[in-house]
């Protein structure tokens, strides 16, 4: 993937972006530049791999509901982190949700939202990247959580309708919406789902 000319795509749509070689650079960055603030967290296996709730913490209020049920603190913080489920080469960014408070957060309601994501979740266009959103994350997440859903025995979306079903809406940012900063972290390396 050429991460060089997504950076530069995203940044046509209003984003501001910054590309990191690997996980350690980005959560320095990331530590160096959210301080003193309140920070929400939506549910991601990246955000998890760069270990940032805690270091986080040392410097900030932080809320995030795999540490603890604090899902209203997290949506009404300054910042949200979040990664993105697919994004294509032109910009678009998919996510899925269950509950709906990660898709709420990463449209309205922030001063200012990180997006941070790794080479894994980068598409050639759309379509793809709506794929693996419903065909690789929602299926990893519903493995990881172990639900009862055809998909984890099947390994692919069967557009289910579980009582269990993780998958419940669908957010598309075409463009950066208006009101609130965002900043996108790429970095060079596969995390998360
Ligand atoms: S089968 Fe159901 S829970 Fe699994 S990925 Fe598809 S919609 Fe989501």
């Amino acid at each position: 993937m050429n991460v060089e000319l997504l950076a530069s795509n995203l940044k046509d749509l209003g984003y501001a972006v910054n590309v990191f070689d690997c996980k350690e650079d980005a959560a320095k960055y990331l530590c160096a530049n959210i301080n003193n603030t309140s920070v929400g967290i939506g549910g991601s296996v990246t955000v998890q791999e760069l270990n940032l709730y805690e270091e986080l913490a040392k410097n900030n209020d932080v809320y995030w509901h795999w540490e603890k049920a604090e899902i209203a603190k997290a949506n009404s913080a300054d910042v949200y982190l979040s990664s993105v489920n697919g994004i294509s080469m032109d910009g678009e960014i998919i996510n899925i949700d269950g509950t709906g408070n990660r898709v709420a957060s990463i449209l309205y309601g922030h001063k200012k939202v990180y997006l941070i994501f790794g080479i894994n979740k980068i598409a050639e266009n759309y379509e793809l990247a709506l794929d693996r959103a419903r065909n690789i994350a929602a299926v990893k997440n519903a493995i990881r959580l172990k639900k009862n859903t055809p998909c984890v025995k099947t390994g692919k979306c069967m557009n289910c309708k579980s009582p269990e079903r993780i998958c419940r809406g669908l957010t598309v940012l075409w463009e950066k919406p208006k009101g609130q900063d965002y900043k996108i972290i790429i970095v060079k390396e596969e995390l998360g789902y």
